[in-house]
């Protein structure tokens, strides 16, 4: 991408109204806008992340056997009326009337309309497990939206559905999320702990929250500190070996880690005192099972081997991509601006033209964009006419790993500077040098 013909409104001073650095980095950035309290225009460089993030999500839930469908953002009020939820959700529920005064809503999640479209197909205990998921605005009319999308009232959420005939069923299938989540969050960088959880207006009665440590995070956590150091499972991970799952998932539970709604203090303090971390964090992803809870009143059963119809059993499972934007800002950032992991960066490399003009700075400028774009490298050149120092700022701001700062005075000696954004090393190479490194896996 050039610069130039690219929109990118980076502010230059920091907006007053935000309270976190992501939020403050997100708007200076040019990555999003708001339109309304809690609700976010996603501009151009905030999309790009967005999308990263939502394709490693993606990803991982079909590396599990997750299915992709997607369902609407408006539903009909008498499905919520079948659960009776409808009436129970109270005052975040955005509730709508149609041109012939029909009830609908904007969805705030999807456990009733997943459970129609269930029952409308799924007669045999021949045909589950079935895990269903989709990518999706949601919207809650949260009482107190702020830190940008960290708490939106519309957001995103990648909202996955499990059907099993029981609970040991049911049992592997929510094994086989948490699984898929410890490898989601690991691959943008992040170290999420599972802990313990309520289950709040869900319902049920198994349920991990995944939390991430941030001294700006609106949740109080206390776990054990070995949790930082436990390695995720690697990509060939077998998701149909019931008992390999389990295993993974009794480690990753062995140890204390709950929020505050599930704190034990006289567990806890039985910890050494240099094993106790007790912090706030950022919930990134949840997962519930919660049984036979829609099933139930909405009817969606199976017919088991006897003829026998019973009710599914069922989970949810939530990440948030719209947060994670934030969440990976405030896990990754310095006084300069962002640092993206390579996973979620919007572009790997950013080309600065140090001497926009010049006919030899512009033109190993063009060769370099050129061999990285024909490589597959995303790739941002600020071919704009301004001083260096705008650039290096920009550049840093937005957070790309990887700069290549190019000017006359290294290319008399036919070599350009490669700066390294996360801890500012710089090095000076060669033009080919720098794409073959680059261009080169991690
Ligand atoms: P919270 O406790 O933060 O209000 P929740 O428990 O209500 O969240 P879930 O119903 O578990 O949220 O939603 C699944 C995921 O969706 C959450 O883990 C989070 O990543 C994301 N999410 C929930 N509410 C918001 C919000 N208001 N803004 C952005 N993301 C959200
Ligand atoms: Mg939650």
């Amino acid at each position: 991408m050039r610069l130039s013909r690219f929109f990118l409104p980076i502010l230059r001073e920091t907006p007053k109204e935000a309270e976190i650095a992501s939020h403050r980095l997100m708007l200076r950035a040019g990555m999003m806008r708001q339109e309304a309290a809690g609700i976010y225009a996603f501009l151009p460089l905030g999309l790009i992340v967005l999308n990263k993030i939502c394709d490693i999500v993606r990803q991982e839930q079909n590396r599990s056997g997750a299915i992709e469908l997607l369902m609407p953002t408006i539903q009909p009020a008498d499905l919520w009326r079948e659960s009776g939820r409808y009436d129970a959700y109270g005052k975040e529920m955005l509730r709508i009337k149609d041109r012939h005064e029909r009830d609908m809503l904007y969805g705030p999640t999807n456990e009733e309309m997943i459970t129609e479209i269930f029952r409308a197909y799924v007669r045999s205990y021949k045909d589950i497990p079935l895990n269903l998921y989709h990518i999706q605005w949601k919207f809650r009319d949260e009482v107190r939206p702020r830190f940008g999308v960290m708490r939106g009232r519309e957001f995103l959420m990648k909202d996955a559905y499990s059907f099993d005939v029981d609970q040991a069923g049911a049992r592997h299938s929510y094994n086989k999320m948490f699984v898929a989540y410890l490898r989601t969050f690991a691959r943008m960088g992040l170290k999420a702990i599972p802990m313990v959880a309520e289950t709040g207006p869900i319902g049920g009665n198994l349920s991990h929250e995944f939390i991430i440590l941030a001294s700006t995070g609106e949740s109080e956590v206390y776990c054990h500190k070995d949790y930082l150091d436990f390695a995720v499972p690697d990509a060939n991970v077998d998701f149909d070996d019931i008992a390999g799952l389990q295993g993974i998932v009794d480690k990753w539970t062995s140890l204390y880690a709950a929020t505050s709604e599930k704190h034990e203090a006289s567990t806890f303090e039985k910890l050494s005192a240099d094993k106790q971390v007790s912090a706030r964090g950022i919930e990134v992803g949840h997962i519930f099972y919660f049984g036979t809870k829609y099933s139930e009143p909405m009817k969606a059963v199976v017919a088991g081997p006897d003829g026998a119809e019973k009710p599914v059993h069922m989970g949810s499972y939530g990440i948030g991509p719209s947060r994670l934007v934030a969440a990976i800002i405030e896990a990754s950032h310095d006084e300069a601006g962002i640092i993206w992991p390579d996973a979620v960066a919007p572009f790997k490399v950013a080309i600065l033209n140090l001497k926009q003009g010049d006919g030899a700075t512009d033109g190993a400028c063009e060769k370099l964009y050129e061999a990285f774009r024909t490589r597959g490298i995303d790739v941002l050149y600020d071919d704009l006419d301004q001083r260096p120092g705008s650039k290096f700022a920009t550049a840093d701001l937005i957070g790309v790993p990887w700069q290549i700062l190019v000017g006359p005075k290294g290319l008399a000696s036919g070599q350009i500077e490669v700066k390294k954004r996360s801890d500012g090393s710089r090095e000076m190479m060669n033009p080919e040098d720098a794409v073959m490194r680059l261009s080169a896996n991690p």
